[in-house]
């Protein structure tokens, strides 16, 4: 398989792709080694994962590289993912131990009552490139601790990062039969569907997440699907600072060059500051330096995945042929590996695909609305229920408001972030479970109740 890096349509390196046989032999193999690696306490098994953490550390600059290099992502993108990823960590050190301890529950009287947390056994985790640090320390860190070994499949537009987080939890003290990956396409995780493993946990897109999530129904076992958004952000007429509010709102959008699932998606302004907020919006996005992803001061670099740019360019035709006006960009760049320049839409509707698929790329709607409940309404008119942001002087009107969303996340002033302290997770078509909290380590076991009568 090859690696492409994006910026250049250059081939970095070329990957041996697993077949059948290796992917059930890795699995075998973490199947044996999982009953070991239970055995050593939550302490002993924190404490390998937290010398992981150091290792990756040591390899930051290098680490860097491969993720910018694979994926495209500006290179000070790429050390702020590594570098603030090690919060997962941070946040299982202080709560691992207290949320996988039994709990006794009954312990006066003839029959005492107790709960005992075990791990799944052996999990997949199948893993998507945008983020992969996140999104994989979300599962495979937390799996890991609970006890559980692991089989990593990472995207294939994220190969290299998953090797190097083999190679590191190898070196850090995880047993080879504890951790593996599969490498390839689709079609290789696809194998893991037909396995015998005793939980799945997907981050990626709703299409594939739903596939896998009724192909592995029959097995019982618990699935978990951290997918996609069409996240609304509403800034209300009594903004504190309309310009500070149009700063924040364009880096939701436009980090990661908006391939983020929680990014901004769609925006509604009130119409008493909507032509200010626009203007700002324009002038801060006119400002992004876009180019080599190498170069630490470039904030927009190449989209990772070449077809993205066909799919940004219909849905801005789409929106111009709908009655749009195009305030900056709406076009691919002339040069090599797959830019599409900042674009922003405003006198958008939801007629239109930008307002209701997900993007996925750098570009935005910017729509006008008379009052509150006509932006309630806008906001909820979606499948999707990841994320939802207000920017208000006033928390009570915007939790109000929030509070009526049916989203895993909301924020008030602030937006596209995620922190290990409260749980991640969509509702309808963004996913399943939740990853991150205690939520999120109490995900990777399960519940054993004892009654025990002296
Ligand atoms: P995809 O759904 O395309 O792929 C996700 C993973 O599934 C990849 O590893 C992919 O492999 C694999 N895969 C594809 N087909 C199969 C199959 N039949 N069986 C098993 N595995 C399969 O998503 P992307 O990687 O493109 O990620 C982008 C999406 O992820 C966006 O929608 C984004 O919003 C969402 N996302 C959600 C997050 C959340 O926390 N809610 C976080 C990050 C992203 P391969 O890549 O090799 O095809």
């Amino acid at each position: 398989m090859q690696v492409i890096n994006p910026a250049n349509g250059a081939i970095v390196t070329e990957i041996l792709s697993d077949n059948a046989e290796q992917v059930r032999e890795k699995i075998e193999k973490l199947r044996k080694g999982q009953p070991a690696w239970f055995e050593l306490s939550v302490e002993e098994r924190l404490a390998i994962l937290l010398k992981f953490g150091k290792l990756v550390e040591a390899n930051l600059d290098e680490l860097a590289v491969i993720l910018t290099q694979e994926t495209g992502k500006p290179l000070q993108q790429s050390i702020n993912e590594i570098r603030g990823a090690n919060n997962r960590l941070v946040h299982l050190e202080a709560n691992a131990l207290k949320w996988l301890a039994s709990e006794d529950m009954v312990t006066e009287g003839a029959t005492k009552e107790r709960i005992a947390y075990e791990p799944l056994g052996v999990v997949a985790n199948i893993s998507a490139w945008n983020f992969p640090y996140n999104v994989g320390y979300n599962v495979f860190l937390y799996a890991l601790v609970a006890g559980n070994s692991v089989i990593y499949k990472p995207s294939e537009f994220a190969s290299l990062t998953g090797m190097k987080f083999r190679e590191l939890l190898w070196r850090a003290g995880v047993p080879e039969n504890v951790f593996e990956c599969i490498f390839g396409t689709g079609e290789v995780g696809q194998l893991l569907l037909e396995a015998d493993l005793d939980g799945y946990f997907f981050t990626g897109s709703y299409n594939t997440g739903k596939y896998i999530a009724t192909q592995v129904a029959p097995k019982l076992v618990p699935v978990q699907l951290e997918l996609g958004g069409k996240d609304p952000l509403y800034i209300m007429d009594d903004v504190f600072d309309v310009k500070q509010a149009a700063i924040n709102a364009a880096e939701g959008a436009f980090y990661n060059n908006g391939q983020s699932c929680c990014a901004v998606e769609r925006i509604y302004v009130h119409e008493s500051v909507y032509d200010e907020f626009v203007n700002y919006f324009v002038e801060e996005v006119k400002s992004y330096k876009v180019g080599d992803p190498m170069n630490k001061t470039t904030f927009i670099g190449p989209l990772t995945r070449q077809p993205q740019v066909g799919i940004l360019e219909e849905q801005v035709q789409d929106a111009l042929l709908k009655g749009a006006e195009l305030k900056c960009g709406g076009y691919s760049l002339d040069r090599e590996g797959y830019y599409f320049a900042p674009t922003v839409l405003s006198a958008v509707n939801h007629q239109m695909e930008v307002m209701k698929e997900e993007s996925f790329g750098p570009i935005i709607g910017i729509q006008k609305v008379a009052n509150d409940e006509e932006a309630l309404s806008l906001m909820k008119d979606t499948t999707y229920g990841l994320t939802a942001a207000v920017f208000s002087a006033n928390k009570g009107r915007a939790l109000d408001l929030l509070d009526q969303l049916s989203v895993g996340t909301v924020y008030w002033n602030c937006c596209d972030r995620v922190s290990p302290n409260v749980p991640w997770s969509g509702r309808k078509n963004s996913g399943l479970g939740s990853t991150l909290s205690y939520q999120g380590i109490r995900a990777f076991v399960q519940p054993k109740a004892y009654h025990l009568r002296d």
